[in-house]
């Protein structure tokens, strides 16, 4: 019998990365991340159509936060419509207003970015690793001492004048951020950190989840995270005023009355629904399950990728524990060039692979934003391609 197999060597790029993904995930078409519904998730909402309570009252709000609380150990979470309203309603409870800068890196989703500009504050971005997506801390560090002046216990930017009123440091992918040593910048700076934990959900850094080392952090639940809720955010904070004022403002700051409709401030109308929250009680029944299967595909993709020269699969950090929420290639430089060649043969095989997000500096309304060297990121995002990634890729 002839067989036409060719040796690894004279398969392309593309090829080699192809057959490396559908070794480990099979033949069938995968999207980039699809959820999976294994457990309560069809009981818990059809007791909320059942009941009718689907809308903004109804106990599993309550559960949910009190779960989050519970899985993250944060002392408080505030279920919000979605992760974009959770980092909002966190800048403003943060004081974040009009003529404030934000540090916020530039290879991070808009998710993170757009909650700076409503609160008619402007993003100042900052650069990431030169070997990974996450921020360049000591980079920064050295940066801000060239730009940063203490005054009256708050940092202002020499050049602008602006306050710099928060950074928000993204834990990308799922892989947490240097914590400690942020803490130690946030400290010396005095800038408070707000952590957007949107990808994070399941990973630690030093057994702490992220999330809740900030003065505040978010989570997201949308379709396509690590749990969803169909559409859905948190915010976690161990403050209790700032976790009663979260709640205040998120519930269109209503004042408590048997009868009335009494209004104190201008507020938001984020409250998650009952019926998401009950989608997300049964989800996150089964975190650990999802968490455990991605870290395994994690190291199965790991085996065959590095046989593959000049590319690598991201790897979790020194004190990290990463929930592997996106699988990332990253190519070496010498091939980056070929990168869109890569995605376009994935996804002719079926294979939901994605480049990263467009770095938030090159887009028309953020343009014009204060930055640092981004030298990091623009040599990242040029290098990254993440694969399918979903929890029903491993079967345990
Ligand atoms: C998903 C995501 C968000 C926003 O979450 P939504 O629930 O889609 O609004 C924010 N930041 C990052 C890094 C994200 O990945």
């Amino acid at each position: 019998m002839v067989t036409f197999a060719r040796s690894d060597t004279t398969m392309t790029l593309s090829e080699q990365i192809t057959s490396a993904v559908r070794s480990v995930i099979g033949t069938n078409p995968a999207a980039l991340h699809e959820p999976l519904f294994e457990g309560d998730e069809e009981k818990l909402t059809r007791e909320c159509v059942e009941t009718g309570w689907v809308s903004s009252v109804g106990k599993f709000v309550d559960a949910f936060e009190r779960g989050l609380a519970e899985y993250t150990g944060a002392s408080h979470a505030i279920a919000v419509t979605n992760g974009t309203a959770a980092l909002h309603v966190a800048l403003v409870a943060a004081g974040v207003g009009r003529s404030d800068e934000v540090l916020v890196p530039a290879l991070t989703f808009i998710g993170t970015v757009n909650p700076i500009a409503y609160c008619g504050a402007t993003p100042h971005f900052i650069d990431s690793l030169p070997n990974a997506p996450e921020i360049d801390i000591e980079a920064l560090e050295a940066y801000l001492d060239g730009i940063l002046e203490l005054r009256g216990g708050s940092a202002f930017n020499k050049s602008t004048g602006a306050r710099l009123a928060a950074i928000l440091p993204v834990h990308v992918f799922g892989h947490p951020v240097d914590m400690d040593h942020l803490a130690d910048i946030s400290e010396r700076y005095k800038i408070p950190v707000i952590e957007d934990a949107a990808e994070a959900m399941g990973s630690t850094y030093k057994g702490r989840h992220a999330g809740t080392f900030g003065l505040l952090g978010t989570l997201s639940f949308n379709g396509n995270k690590i749990i969803t809720t169909g559409g859905g955010g948190a915010v976690l904070t161990n403050d209790a005023d700032l976790a009663r004022r979260i709640k205040h403002l998120s519930t269109t700051a209503r004042v408590a009355h048997r009868m009335e409709f009494i209004h104190d401030m201008v507020g938001y109308n984020y409250r998650m629904p009952n019926i998401n929250a009950a989608l997300g009680v049964a989800q996150l029944r089964n975190i650990n399950n999802f968490v455990l299967r991605k870290r395994i595909l994690a190291d199965r993709y790991a085996a065959v990728i590095e046989k593959i020269p000049a590319v690598r699969l991201l790897r979790e950090g020194n004190d990290t524990q990463s929930n592997y929420w996106l699988q990332t290639l990253i190519l070496d430089e010498e091939i980056a060039d070929q990168r869109d060649q890569v995605l376009s043969a994935l996804n002719d095989a079926g294979y939901g692979a994605r480049p990263v997000w467009r770095l938030m500096h090159t887009l028309p309304m953020f343009e014009s934003s204060p930055r640092m060297d981004l030298s990091g990121a623009e040599g990242m995002a040029a290098r990254i391609v993440n694969i399918p990634s979903g929890p029903a890729l491993v079967q345990l």
